[in-house]
């Protein structure tokens, strides 16, 4: 006998024929035998109806009262389930996060889980009801509400793994696995048995939305065993393993793409010590995520540009922060950007195999595609490009490092 923890997305519970379905794939492990948590989704949708509206009743609105409306979609997909199940024979309970409970701090729309009281749960599934529990939800320290921020449900399944020493954690989502691109994308990508853990880390905060960081990073810390696959096939999926488990010898393992990125430059800063600092610090002060960084010094070393990217939700704050801060700064003008791209190459045999930029920078060379901004990491290339060579980006880059050949 096995605990397991289920998770199913918006997509595989986007109508009553898919929640039917998915209390079929929960019964056939009650069957096996195992003790099953189930963590859903809202019904695919929902949710961005949700924040629309919060949006449109009041563009500025309380972070509290946000998440009462957003958390919504979790309390139906978590009630039709149970009741789908008890329909089948299979003794089934919904849970909605404060009932668990499930306690994050106070940051309302993007709350962190800080801990998951299981007593109830472990008792329940001893006892071997299922617990069909709320995804994207919990409770905060004043006793509100409050949400994970979009995709949260990856995090709500595998921490919830992770608090009930569950032996797998299966993410059923509308692909059939991790694939070393967008298959929406690229048709030609091809899905990867096994990813390890930092790769996916890296595909996943590079944009790859099939697993949200947060998720993967709590996987990786709480080793928990996790894998991604198909709600619509019975196709094995990928395992999110350690390094040492994958043996795929790739010279990268994926590409990842967000069109949600801005950049902004700084021109003509006065070149002095301690301008890179200050303007970071009052960006950070603001809550505002930096990611790339580029800085040019002019001809005559007195002045320099700074580029930088960022959400391309944040672009108007971070601009009206640095607005604020001109006299300090003494820059000559500010300009703003949203219409750029990030595309990224991810693999961890970047660390011993030369030339990978080389050739994800001619390969894009080659196309036209300039290149805004460029960072790396150990295992990761970025580079910030003109939103729409996104695609030929990705395809170019796919077929040239021939990562539809296994
Ligand atoms: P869910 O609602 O089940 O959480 P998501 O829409 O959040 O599903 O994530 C699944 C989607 O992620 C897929 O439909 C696919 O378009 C996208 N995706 C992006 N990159 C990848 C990748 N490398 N492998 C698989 N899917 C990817
Ligand atoms: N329903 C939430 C969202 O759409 C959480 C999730 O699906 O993971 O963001
Ligand atoms: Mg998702």
């Amino acid at each position: 006998m096995a605990r397991i923890v289920q998770k199913f997305g918006g997509t595989s519970v986007a109508d009553l024929d898919r929640i039917r379905a998915v209390a079929q794939r929960v019964k056939a492990e009650v069957d096996a035998g195992n003790e099953v948590a189930v963590v859903v989704s809202a019904m695919s949708g929902t949710t961005n109806q949700l924040v629309e509206w919060s949006r449109e009743i009041g563009p500025v609105h309380d972070a509290r009262e946000y998440d009462v409306v957003v958390s919504t979609g979790e309390q139906v997909t978590v009630g039709l389930l149970a009741i789908a199940l008890q329909n089948i024979g299979i003794d089934a309970r919904s849970w909605l996060g404060w009932q668990i409970a499930l306690h994050t701090n106070d940051v309302h729309g993007s709350a962190r889980i800080e801990s998951i009281d299981t007593d109830k749960l472990d008792e329940r599934l001893s006892s071997g009801q299922v617990a069909v529990v709320a995804g994207f939800q919990g409770i905060g320290p004043d006793g509100r509400i409050s949400t994970l921020g979009r995709g949260g449900s990856d995090t709500s399944a595998v921490a919830l793994a992770a608090a009930l020493n569950a032996d797998r954690c299966d993410i059923y989502t509308d692909v059939d696995g991790v694939y070393t691109t967008d298959p929406r994308m690229m048709p030609k990508a091809r899905k990867l048995e096994r990813i390890t853990f930092e790769e996916m880390l890296e595909m996943a905060s590079a944009g790859a939305k099939v697993l949200e960081t947060r998720s993967v990073a709590m996987a990786m810390r709480y080793d928990v065993n996790l894998q991604v696959l198909s709600s619509f096939s019975d196709q094995p999926g990928t395992l999110v393993v350690n390094e040492e488990q994958n043996m795929e010898q790739q010279k990268i393992s994926g590409i990842a793409y967000s069109r949600d990125e801005a950049k902004i430059t700084l021109v003509g800063l006065p070149d002095r010590p301690g301008i890179a600092a200050y303007i970071f610090g009052v960006l950070a002060d603001n809550h505002i995520n930096v990611d790339m960084i580029v800085q040019s010094a002019s001809a005559d070393k007195t002045q320099t540009d700074i580029t930088f990217s960022l959400g391309s939700l944040d672009v108007e704050k971070a601009i009206g922060v640095l607005k604020a801060e001109e006299q300090k700064l003494e820059y000559k003008d500010i300009v703003g950007d949203v219409d750029v791209a990030k595309i990224s190459i991810i693999g961890t045999a970047m660390r011993t195999q030369p030339g990978i930029a080389k050739t994800m920078f001619s390969v894009l060379a080659e196309k036209g595609i300039n290149l805004h901004v460029i960072s790396t990491s150990e295992i990761k290339i970025s580079v910030l490009v003109d939103t729409n060579y996104t695609e030929l980006a990705v395809r170019s880059l796919h077929d040239a490092f021939q990562l539809d050949e296994a």
